[in-house]
């Protein structure tokens, strides 16, 4: 079997489950819980497709107590990436937010995207960045496991014997995120209000949908107030609360952009153009994703919330990803067909 991904244990019933490569759309982080003692266990959010998600659930096997198997899934946010791969223990509880399930609604099914991906001409610009960001996952058949429990505010649970505490957000990454808080293993899983980078492992530029960028800020600064001292991002390296300090900095950053440029009646646009040519974060692959989180940015300071079309938006990543990779070329054109394995 091709491996997909690597397993990292951070205690002996904590393991890391990290995609590989670590950097692109969709490549989430994923825990397993296993308690050393009785029948259960639990992931922190699913690989992105089956492939993945069955890989994963091998990997695992071993590191289970006699007689145990994956009986909830912890979902941090409704995003297909984090959820999907659920469908592999159909069995097992899922558990999010209640705001999870508006946003799972909002979202393309795995249908949707299976067809638009594979289906889209590769000639346009659109078709290339689909192809190129996508093109790795198959999303044949996927049926989407709706979360059975939602809560709202912090639910405690046990895993066998270990505590588990969730933490609801305000709108952040998405309308429905939750923080995993593992106050044995002095760890947090955060899904998506961070995407990491170290000075010697990769990562993306975030990407985020609902915002505003402060509530991004204010969940990070709510992991860091748990006391924990080890933060498994939704994507990218594993961070200490230094390294969750450095991420907060660079919100803050896109933040003060955003809002000057706004002020100084700057298009959407255009904005997430000129803060990708600073080029303050160059170890960052995806600066297009600036494209979103800005137009999120400046939806807020426009009096509105909700959510993007998300194809018009990424229509729009697309178009500039194409001319930061293609500078001085005209668009659309007929692209190379790009490897599905490409970053
Ligand atoms: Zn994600």
């Amino acid at each position: 079997m091709t491996s997909h991904a690597r397993l990292r244990t951070i205690t002996d019933d904590l393991h890391i489950w990290s995609p590989q490569p670590s950097t692109g759309w969709g490549m989430a982080n994923c825990g397993l819980l296993s308690p050393r003692r009785g029948r259960t266990a639990a992931w922190i959010d699913s690989p992105y497709d089956r492939a993945r998600a069955l890989e994963f659930l091998e990997l695992g096997r071993p590191l289970l107590a006699e007689g145990a198997r994956i009986d909830r899934v912890i979902v941090t946010h409704g995003n297909g990436d984090h959820l999907w791969g659920a469908e592999v223990v159909p069995e097992a509880e899922v558990i999010a937010t209640r705001e999870t399930l508006g946003h799972i609604d909002h979202e393309p099914d795995p249908e949707q995207l299976h067809a638009l991906v594979h289906g889209i001409d590769p000639d346009t610009v659109l078709g290339w960045y689909l192809r190129r960001s996508f093109g790795r996952f198959d999303w044949s058949g996927t049926e989407v496991r709706r979360p059975g429990t939602v809560f709202t505010g912090e639910l405690e649970l046990q895993v066998g014997d270990i505590p588990v505490h969730l933490i609801a957000l305000p709108p952040a990454h998405t309308a429905g995120d939750l923080l995993v808080h593992l106050p044995q293993q002095g760890t947090v899983f955060t899904g998506d209000v961070v995407f990491a980078h170290t000075a010697d492992q990769p990562g993306d530029h975030p990407v985020h949908w609902a915002g505003p960028l402060a509530g991004v800020v204010s969940a990070c600064e709510r992991a860091l107030a748990t006391g924990a001292s080890t933060f498994v991002p939704g994507h990218g390296p594993i961070l200490d609360r230094e390294g969750v300090q450095g991420h907060i900095g660079y919100l803050e950053y896109v933040r003060e952009r955003a809002h000057r440029l706004h002020t100084a009646g700057v298009p959407a646009l255009e904005a997430a153009c000129r803060v990708i040519a600073e080029r303050r974060h160059p170890g960052m692959s995806l600066p297009e994703r600036l494209v979103v989180t800005i137009a999120t940015e400046y939806r807020h300071l426009e009096g509105g919330g909700g959510l993007p079309d998300m194809l018009a938006t990424v229509s729009q990543v697309a178009q500039v990803a194409w001319e930061l990779e293609h500078p001085g070329l005209p668009t659309p054109r007929a692209a190379e067909q790009p490897s599905a394995d490409r970053p």
